[in-house]
């Protein structure tokens, strides 16, 4: 009986009567190319230009790790983009830069941003959560993270939202790189859903600014730059050493001797789970 994905490692689950063992991660390597696809087709973050063969490209790259990424790419860089042509009819078809296709691109990532909260809850590929049960998902609950902390109860409270679906979304928010996959899109700027919504308020870009923190051991869903690189977004910083002015440790697996050092100078400790909400919400 398995109980590790072969490709990431994430815990598999075997959701009610099916026969099949299941990877939840939705970056897990094996599935990301129709993740990345899933997310950019038209119903869900509708972000033209970014068609399979981009998509490719930016697999074999090693560009884009999680759907995420993406919004790191800067329309340098993607421009500069060589794209092999899919079929050459005339045999004379070569390998070219996306030049003007990829500033377009940069322009519709940046504007799917602002995407209505149902396309990203679509966008993230939840088991049997289609448009419609998007939809309703996102107008009971108004934010990610409302939604990311409801009960199954609350879940199939929601009109047309059965058992079914109801133990999909929170098996899908129970999956430790989902969660930092979200704090990763909100760090990135993208729409979250209404402020008052949330079970705290949304943070906007500078929530973390002026307040320094430390890192220390490994969290289970985020590399450490991308832990920093969600701070930075925030308008925080990242330090290596714990001084009575730190506004916060993080706390991974296994940490270092900066959890005494923390403890003595009277400085607040953030587990994972306590970050990436600090991520999400401010
Ligand atoms: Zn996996």
């Amino acid at each position: 009986m398995p109980t590790a994905c072969p490709s990431c490692g994430s815990r598999l689950q075997r959701p009610g009567e099916e026969v099949v063992w299941r990877c939840e991660n939705a970056s897990c390597p094996a599935r990301l190319r129709r993740s990345l696809q899933h997310f950019a087709s038209r119903r869900a973050m509708n972000i033209e230009g970014l068609g399979e063969a981009i998509v490719d490209v930016l697999l074999e790259r090693g560009l884009v790790g999680d759907v995420a990424d993406l919004y790191g790419l800067t329309a340098g860089a993607l421009s500069e983009l060589v794209v092999e042509p899919r079929e050459s009819r005339s045999g004379r078809a070569r390998p070219r830069k996306l030049g003007k296709v990829g500033e377009n691109l940069a322009r519709e990532l940046e504007g799917s941003k602002g995407a209505d909260l149902w396309r990203l809850v679509h966008a993230l590929g939840i088991r049997h959560v289609g448009e419609r049960g998007a939809q309703a998902l996102a107008a009971a609950f108004g934010h990610m993270e409302a939604l990311a902390e409801a009960s199954l109860e609350q879940l199939q409270g929601v009109p047309d939202i059965g058992p079914v679906v109801a133990g999909a979304v929170r098996t899908f928010f129970d999956e430790p790189h989902n969660r930092a996959l979200v704090a990763r899109l909100a760090a990135a700027g993208l729409n979250l859903g209404r402020r008052d919504a949330a079970t705290g308020p949304a943070a906007p870009a500078g929530t973390l600014a002026g307040r320094t923190f430390v890192l220390t051991g490994t969290l289970s869903a985020m590399t450490r730059e991308q832990a920093q690189a969600a701070i930075e977004a925030r308008g925080g910083k990242v330090t290596s050493s714990v001084t009575r002015k730190t506004a916060g440790l993080i706390v991974g697996a296994d940490p270092g001797s900066k959890v005494e050092k923390a403890r003595a100078l009277g400085v607040p400790q953030l587990d994972e789970r306590a970050f990436l909400e600090l991520i999400i919400e401010g």
